[in-house]
């Protein structure tokens, strides 16, 4: 029986590329996606994490890559798809799941009018020039097999009104809602999937402890009352990345516990 972690008969199919996976929801999309059989590589931006999470993930070399690279360089991302390549062929699987969002410490000051230019830019290059850099250069290579499946990790903030998030990332995240539509359109044709994945409060080093001030009132909005966890965001990427999920392209699926504020 087919199930999102069956791959047998999927020879070709077996190597995934997840961004932003040495911590929080990376990170299980990573485990997630080796437990259903994939070889997957990783990148994050700071050598220490990737160590960590290799570590954490004690995988064989063969099933399990990495390296620091920041995903607005192009070069650097085309360099470590080069070497992904060499070692296991083509890539069938891109989760682009990199992302940040900067905090302010006073979050009812005006944001706009006091964000700098240099701030804007770094969260529109790292939330959506990313995934639109990793998208560009392995689209040709799914376009040839006639198969692909890419997952872009948006946000509730880029759905809904932000109420904690940023208008930068707010933004960003719902650019990511327009570029994956984009996507599916242009790729449907070739067997290529291309779906976004709106998380709510998902707690994590991005989100903070449960107990933060920002915490304890974002969880009197979620209707399920409790925050949503890495794994189950992980399980949805595992069932898009499947051959079950075939007929779902361009669509935005919401993991909030029910909170959609307008
Ligand atoms: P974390 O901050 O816990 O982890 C982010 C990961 O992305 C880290 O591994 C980080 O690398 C990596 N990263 C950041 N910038 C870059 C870059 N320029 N190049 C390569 N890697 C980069 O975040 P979360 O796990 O919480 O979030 C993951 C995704 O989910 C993000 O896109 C976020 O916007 C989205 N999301 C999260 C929600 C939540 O509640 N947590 C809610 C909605 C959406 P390093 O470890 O080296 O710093």
């Amino acid at each position: 029986m087919m199930t999102p972690g069956n791959l047998s008969g999927q020879g070709d199919r077996r190597v995934a590329l997840v961004t932003g996976g040495a911590r929080g929801i990376g990170l299980e999309i990573v485990r997630r996606l080796l437990a259903d059989g994939y070889q997957v590589a990783f990148v994050a931006t700071r050598a220490e994490h990737v160590e960590r999470a290799l570590e954490s993930l004690s995988c064989p070399e063969d099933r399990l890559y990495a390296e620091a690279i920041d995903v607005t360089r192009q070069n650097e991302v085309e360099r470590f798809i080069d070497r992904v390549q060499a070692r296991w062929g083509d890539i069938a699987t891109l989760v682009n799941n990199a992302g940040i969002s900067p905090k302010r410490a006073d979050q009812d000051a005006p944001w706009l009018s006091q964000m700098s230019l240099e701030e804007w830019a770094r969260v529109i290059d790292v939330n959506l020039k990313g995934p639109f850099i990793l998208i560009r250069l392995l689209a040709p290579e799914m376009i040839a097999k006639g198969y692909g499946r890419i997952i872009n990790i948006g946000s509730l903030a880029g759905r809904a009104m932000p109420l904690i998030a940023g208008p930068h990332y707010a933004t960003s995240k719902a650019g990511l809602v327009g570029l994956t539509r984009a996507a599916a359109r242009d790729l449907a044709p070739n067997g290529i999937t291309v779906n976004c994945i709106a998380p709510g409060r998902i707690l994590s080093d991005l989100t903070g402890p449960p107990e933060a001030v920002v915490n304890r009132s974002a969880l009197s909005r979620i209707p399920v009352g409790r925050f949503g966890t890495a794994e189950e965001v992980a399980h949805v990427v595992a069932f898009l990345a499947s051959p079950l999920a075939g007929f779902i392209t361009g669509a935005t699926i919401d993991i909030t516990g029910g909170e959609f504020a307008a």
